[in-house]
This record gives structure tokens, sequence and C-alpha cells, in this order.
């Protein structure tokens, strides 16, 4: 045999550039289902689903085409691992050289090119092409810069692109309508009528999966009874249409609104096929652009969604692989408190985490504000251990990958990476969380009260965080005013705060 192709679970495509040299006639590829990659982290049920369905069906569309195909399905070896699944299959075939596209996480990246040394064969890793700024192009373009902006990196992508440009100037004449992005749904009427997201039933093959699923890893977070989620190319194409048809419009103005039930809110659900690779980036975006260019969608809302796909997530990839495997042990702050055990329940009172949670336990889904800024918040003024909080968001949605996880979780959501790519960190108090949803109208706890039985956690944990760190605060001036603010209580008020905090951080199990 001359080449091995290993495609991984996150690389379904059929045009993977790893297949672009393909002869059946030579060739054969390798697919492999372990159990143990079910339990690196504790995965959600949704999640492990997502994958095992995708990859099948990926199989049987390969298998149609003819192709030699070695799948190493879940109960095949026992309890055998990835690595050892890879070694007898390396055994077995003897190829001259193993082909794989560069992986998505760092370790099965090394976990592959071992396993490769070990029996003696080539391992020859592909640029992954679906990425639209290679790993090569993104380390020249940070090359000397010391903190890397996203907003920067976006425009050169726009430009390089060619994404809503007129000529050599942005669309519009501004390069980010982030500021007309921010509303919450009306207070008295709530989000109103939402066109749901697309739906797919489970057919034969998902379902045996989720049978499978609920056999091997019964006690695994979560539910897989609502899975709905896109696992063919066919369906994820059915799911783009109907956001780009019904959701865009309104995914910009309320791309932060939150609100008790709404899971999905405008949001697109496109995280999962896109990062399976059952879609392409350049797809989505050019029917985004499509639709605003025919007068579908606003500017606001075709800017805000493609930022989120040609910016954050190729600048994401970038980062990860400048800065594994350090970023995996970033603490910024040296927090190292346990996470709460209500994180995989939801059995909290506070009502905006509770309802977050919950959500996510039910689809493997939360929007970006409900990870980043309820959950995430959480976690960093609550001084979690970035670590633990990692491997939870690793394990609880649907959409994670350890490249797009991490520095999210890391860098965005925890600042343990410190100013290396955001500019601040992202807390707020339980008036930001107000501000944005309905949530605190059904919550034992106040937003408004900074100490006493009906403190929010948000708003005493923040205050808290303000006056550990106000020094540094000050002197940055993206946050400097978070820091005056301060001054405005009186000592005895901030002598409560600290009382009410340490109480807390005491007893996070119990909130
Ligand atoms: C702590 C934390 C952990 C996260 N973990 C993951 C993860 O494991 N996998 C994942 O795909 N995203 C992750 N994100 C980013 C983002 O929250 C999700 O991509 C988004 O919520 C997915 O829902 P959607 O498809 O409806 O996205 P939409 O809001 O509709 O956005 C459109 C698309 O843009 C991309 N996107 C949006 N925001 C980001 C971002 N910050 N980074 C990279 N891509 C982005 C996604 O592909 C998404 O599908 C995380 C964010 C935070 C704060
Ligand atoms: S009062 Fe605090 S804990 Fe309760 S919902 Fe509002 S922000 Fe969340």
């Amino acid at each position: 045999m001359r080449h091995l192709i290993l495609l991984l679970g996150d690389q379904l495509s059929l045009n993977s550039a790893a297949l672009a040299e393909f002869d059946p006639a030579q060739d054969a590829v390798l697919v492999i289902e372990a159990p143990s990659e079910a339990t690196v982290v504790w995965s959600h049920k949704a999640r492990i689903v997502m994958f095992l369905s995708a990859m099948r069906h990926f199989a049987e569309e390969a298998r149609a085409r003819g192709w030699t195909l070695d799948y190493v399905a879940l109960t095949d070896l026992g309890q055998k691992t990835f690595a050892e699944r890879l070694a007898e299959a390396l055994a077995r075939h003897r190829p001259k050289a193993l082909k794989v596209l560069e992986a998505g996480e760092f370790r099965m990246q090394s976990l592959i090119a071992s396993a490769c040394q070990t029996a003696g064969v080539a391992c020859h890793w592909v640029d992954d092409t679906h990425f639209m700024c290679s790993r090569t192009e993104f380390a020249a373009w940070a090359k000397s810069k010391r903190e890397l902006r996203m907003e920067f990196f976006y425009r050169e992508m726009r430009k390089r692109h060619k994404v809503l440009m007129q000529g050599a100037e942005p669309v519009g004449g501004q390069w980010n309508f982030d500021q007309d992005n921010r509303s919450s749904y009306p207070k008295k009427t709530g989000p109103g009528e939402i066109p749901l997201p697309a739906a797919f039933a489970p057919d034969a093959i998902t379902s045996e999966v989720i049978a499978e699923v609920e056999k091997h890893f019964p006690d695994h977070p979560g539910t897989a009874r609502n899975f709905f989620w896109p696992v063919t190319r066919e369906q994820a194409l059915t799911a783009l249409d109907n956001f780009i048809r019904l959701r865009l419009p309104n995914f910009g103005k309320y791309q932060d609104a939150m609100w008790t039930n709404t899971p999905a809110g405008w949001h697109s659900l496109l995280s999962a096929a896109l990062n399976l690779h059952l879609l392409d980036p350049r797809e989505v975006i050019a029917a985004a652009e499509q639709a605003y260019r025919d007068g579908r969608a606003p500017l606001e809302a075709v800017e805000g969604f493609i930022r989120q796909i040609l910016g954050w997530r190729e600048f994401i990839r970038g980062v990860y692989w400048l800065d594994m495997p350090a970023m995996r042990e970033a603490n910024h702050y040296g927090h190292q408190r346990d996470l709460p055990r209500w994180f995989w329940t939801g059995e909290t009172h506070m009502a905006c985490v509770r309802d977050c949670l919950q959500q996510t336990l039910a689809y493997g889904y939360a929007h970006h504000i409900q990870r980043l800024m309820v959950t995430g918040n959480f976690a960093l003024l609550a001084e979690l251990s970035p670590q633990q909080v990692e491997d939870w968001y690793l394990a609880i949605y649907v959409d994670a990958v350890e490249w797009v996880e991490l520095p999210n979780t890391a860098g965005m959501a925890l600042h343990a990476c410190g100013p290396r790519f955001t500019s601040k960190p992202y807390v707020a108090s339980g008036a930001y969380i107000h501000r944005q949803s309905n949530y605190c109208s059904a919550c034992r706890y106040d937003p408004a009260q900074r100490s006493g039985e009906r403190a929010c956690p948000f708003t005493t944990l923040y205050w808290h965080f303000i006056e550990r760190h106000a020094k540094v605060l000050m002197s940055n001036p993206r946050t400097a005013l978070m820091a005056k603010n301060l001054n405005r209580l009186s000592e005895a008020e901030r002598a409560a705060i600290r009382q009410q905090a340490a109480r807390m951080l005491s007893q996070l199990d119990a909130l």
C-alpha cells in the first residue's frame, strides 16, 4: 500500500486536502472510533453522538464511492485506545506512509506522530486547507507582535479574501459594526417568535449510535434524547440555508441577548458542522455576503456574522497552534479552586447559570454570550482552576474541539493567558446579565445587591475581583473606569463585599 490516509472525526470532508491525490488502487482510508476519545474528558452524550454519527455517515459516502475503507468501530477492539488502534492499523496495512491532515488537537498530533515513529512508518502531514489562514501564514502575521489582536488580523483577512470589500475599502465604510450588535430583547415582550433552527430527527445510523452511547457511556453528562444536529454534509447545507434565509437578518442585533428557554436566539448553530468540516467556511461566508448584496440581510448582521468566522475562528486557531502546549498550562491569576459540582448538573440557585447549564445538558449548546459572560464570567470571578474549566468546556459542547475551545476558554473567558490575545479580562457584575436577559427576574439573588442575604454572586465577586486587581486594571485604558468606580464604594461597603466574597468562595457548591 502506498498511502494509508487517516481521517479524524473532525475532518469529514470529501474535499479534504489529505484526499487530493487519493488513488483507490494504491491507497486506503482509515477511520478510527475509540472509547478513549469519549473519556479523555468526560464528554457530553450528545457530543459523542455528534462525532460518531457524522463519522459513520461519512463512511457510508466513502463506501458508496468504492473506496477501500478500514473503519474501526467503537466496539471492535474492546477498550483499546486510539493510539493502540492506530498502531494495529499501521501493522495491518504496512503502508509506505500515513497521510493525515493537521490534527485539531495538539495531543492528537503528538499521538499520531509517535505511533508512526514506533511503527517505523513515515508520517506525511498535510496542510488543512479547510481553514482560510494556514498555520504558517498566521505565524508570519504574528511574528514580532508581542500581543495579538483579532481586529487587525480580521482586516487583513477581509482584504486577502476580498470579503465585504469595495475596492480597498470595507463595504459600508467601516470594518466593524459591533456597536450596533448589542441589543437585548424587549423586556416587556421578550424575544417574540424566532424562526427555529433546522433540526434533523435521528435516522437509523444516529439512532444506533445513541443506543451505543447510552450503553457504553451511561453515566456521562447530558442527554442525547434531544439530538437534532446535522450529521451529514447535506443536512449541514440545509442548516446553512435555514440560517441565511430565516435567522441571519436579526443575528447581529440580538447577538448578545439572552432569555429564559431561548437556547439558540438568532444564532446560527453551525459551529459543529463547521468544526467537523461538513461545511466549508468559504461557502458559509459567501452565502452570508450574498444575502447582504441581495438585500436579504442588513450589513451589521452580515458583517457581525462574517467576523465570527473569518475573524475569530481563524484567529483563535492561529493562536492555538502558536502558543501550544504552553496555553494548556496558562494561569495568569494563579487560580486553583475546584469546579463546583453543579457545573455537571445545572443545580444551582443562580437562575442565569442554571438556564445556561440546563440547556447545555439538554442540547450540548449554549451561545457565545452564555459561554463567555455567564459560565465563563462566573468561572473567572470564582477563581476556578483554568485547567478544570477547560476540561469542562471541552467535554460539554457538541462543537468542542481543542483548537477552538482552549483559546476561547483560557484566553477569552478566563484571561488565563493574560494580555497575549485579549486586551482585558471579560468580567461583569450581575448588572450586565440583568441588562442582557430576563434571568434575574426569577432568581433568588438580586443583581443590585453586593452583600447580604440576597447578594448576587456575580456582583459580589465582580467587586471582589476589581478590588484585588485594581492596580493593574487602573493602568489599562480599557479597564481604568471599572477600577475607578471602586472609589464610589465606602470602606464599610468594601469590607462587607470582602466578607461576602470570602463566604461565597468557600462554599461555591452551595450557590
Ligand atoms: C469559553 C468558550 C468556549 C468556547 N468553546 C468553543 C468550542 O469548543 N467550539 C466552538 O466552535 N466554539 C467555541 N466557542 C466560541 C463560540 O461560543 C461558539 O463558536 C458559538 O457559540 C457556536 O454557536 P453558533 O454556531 O450558533 O455560533 P454563531 O454565534 O452563530 O457564530 C457563527 C460561527 O462563528 C464561529 N465563532 C463564533 N464565535 C467564535 C469564537 N469566539 N471562536 C471561534 N469561532 C467562533 C463559529 O464557527 C460559529 O458557528 C467558545 C466560546 C467561549 C467563550
Ligand atoms: S441575580 Fe445574579 S445570579 Fe441571579 S440571574 Fe441575575 S445575575 Fe444571575
